[in-house]
């Protein structure tokens, strides 16, 4: 027998909208990447901030190297 008693939105576990995608995230211990709804969202989000703080890391800046000339 499954206990039909106990639905899922039920549960008392409060939901959110992820900040990246605006998707639902329920807010409980299982969901790892809270208030995000996926690693990709939190990857996204620290993303956004990141390459305004260091660009592009794959390019190094031409001045670095203009010690030697
Ligand atoms: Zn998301």
């Amino acid at each position: 027998m499954t206990d039909l008693s106990k639905l899922p939105n039920d549960d008392g576990i409060p939901v959110l909208n992820c900040p990246s995608c605006k998707r639902l995230v329920r807010w409980e211990p299982a969901a790892t990447h809270r208030p995000f709804c996926s690693e990709r969202c939190r990857l996204l989000d620290l993303g956004a901030w990141a390459s305004e703080r260091y660009a592009i890391p794959a390019q190094t800046p031409p001045d670095d190297f203009d010690e030697n000339h």
